[in-house]
């Protein structure tokens, strides 16, 4: 069963690195809004456990006090895995509709995402010897944060993005942009009028697409003979070996390995012919992607070697899967260990941080104000505000100087020494660092 068709789609907001991109969901089509929720939605296969975090708020839905009272809707947030492709993808769906509704995050607005795009562009440009006149267009563009990168440099750019607000803001930086889902319908629009892309570009998007085969058949219509199509996205394989359930959000419909993508793109009739691994949230995969037939780039040895790793790791076998589940319970028991331990020799601990990641553990874990008094974070917006579900107040940073915690639970583990060097100054107090992820480790 479906909570609710997917109808729209929007923002993305990064698990930590705090970058969104409002991504290009194709509308529903009749078949995927069928589908059985015991089957795979891409290929159709039977679905079998990985992990079930049970019912947790939208992550990113952080109430205001007068809010606090009211009823909150929870979801189910239960990932299951293709046993015939190995695709993971939540069993049911919350309509994109009503995940992104308030939130709109701008992903210019961080400046090491912006790093990362500046450097993807000078990469690509030599890489691929682009010529001034080649075509570059972004899938699910957002504010024009990367494509500015390529305007500045004279290339002609599309970006395709259906929420209005930031495509204002990508106007307004010079990128033309097209606010619309992309989809099969949408690439034979543009190419009908001649629109052909020479390189294509999908960053933290294809997570967020709830049919993922209507967006995929539009990539090849797009794609020029000879072009090339680059996709990034959270690995699989490193949720799974540094126990990362906690980046698993109502938002990303699907976890991608190395394999699963390359079968799902082969589908669309598109070869994956390099890949690089990449530092962003927690570790992302970069795909490198040609028309299956193009000759003129050799699939690179570094694909066979990161699929191999995979199957070393057991990605192909579900009991890999499984045993991640119990690796997932017993992070949670540990967490708990250390919290009750803490409280009952009376210490007191607050949090750090109010990331997405921090509200999917926190809510899984039962942790609420029983356990951690506060967060703190340096984000405005959530001043004052409460963590969805277990109602944990953010409050400025300041605070931690002011009431002198005895353990400080870093919720972004993936900013871990930043983190535990902007706030060194606890360790004045006797102050420790706790960190959740992968096991519950303190730090003194
Ligand atoms: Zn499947």
């Amino acid at each position: 069963m479906i909570l609710d068709l997917p109808t729209a789609s929007s923002v993305e907001r990064a698990g930590g690195g705090g970058h969104g991109v409002a991504s290009a969901a194709p509308s529903p089509s009749p078949t995927s809004a069928r589908h059985p929720a015991d089957t795979c939605r891409f290929c159709g296969g039977a679905l079998h456990d990985f992990v079930d975090l049970g019912m947790s708020p939208l992550c990113e839905s952080f109430l205001a006090a007068d809010q606090v009272d009211a009823m909150e809707p929870f979801y189910p947030l239960n990932v299951m895995v293709c046993g015939t492709c190995f695709l993971a993808q939540v069993k049911e769906y919350v309509s994109p509709e009503h995940i992104f509704r308030e939130y709109a995050y701008f992903s210019a607005y961080s400046e090491a995402w912006l790093a990362h795009a500046r450097a993807y562009v000078d990469m690509a440009i030599k890489r691929f010897d682009l010529s001034r006149d080649g075509r570059v267009v972004e899938l699910a563009s957002n504010d024009g944060y990367l494509l500015q990168y390529f305007v500045k440099q004279g290339y002609p750019v599309l970006g395709i993005d259906p929420a209005e607000n930031v495509a204002k803001a990508a106007e307004a930086r010079g990128v033309p942009t097209l606010t619309r889902f992309f989809n099969q319908q949408t690439a034979r629009e543009l190419a009908g009028q001649g629109v052909l892309a020479d390189l294509i570009i999908g960053n933290n998007v294809l997570a967020q697409v709830p049919d993922l085969n209507d967006f995929l058949a539009g990539v090849p219509i797009l794609l020029k003979p000879r072009g090339i199509a680059t996709f990034e996205f959270p690995h699989l394989l490193r949720l799974i070996e540094e126990n990362q359930f906690d980046t698993i959000y109502h938002e990303h419909f699907w976890y991608f390995s190395l394999m699963a993508a390359e079968r799902m793109l082969a589908a669309h009739g598109l070869r994956v012919f390099d890949v690089e691994e990449l530092w962003s949230h927690g570790g992302s995969l970069r795909l490198f992607v040609c028309h299956a037939d193009n000759a003129a780039q050799p699939t690179l040895p570094a694909v066979g070697e990161l699929v191999a790793r995979e199957h070393q790791a057991g990605l192909r076998d579900l009991a890999t899967y499984a045993a991640f589940a119990e690796k997932v319970k017993e992070t949670k028991r540990r967490l708990l260990e250390f919290l009750i331990g803490a409280k009952r020799a009376g210490k007191s601990v607050a949090g750090y941080g109010a990331p997405g990641k921090g509200n999917t553990l926190l809510n899984y874990c039962g942790v609420r104000t029983d356990f951690l008094d506060y967060t703190v974070d340096r984000n405005p917006y959530k001043h004052g505000r409460f963590l969805p579900g277990t109602h944990i107040p953010v409050l400025p940073p300041e605070r931690i100087a002011e009431t002198r915690p005895d353990y400080l639970l870093i919720l972004p583990w993936n900013l871990r020494d930043e983190v535990m060097k902007q706030m060194a100054f606890i360790r004045g107090w006797g102050g420790q660092f706790v960190v959740p992820i992968p096991e519950v480790r303190v730090y003194p």
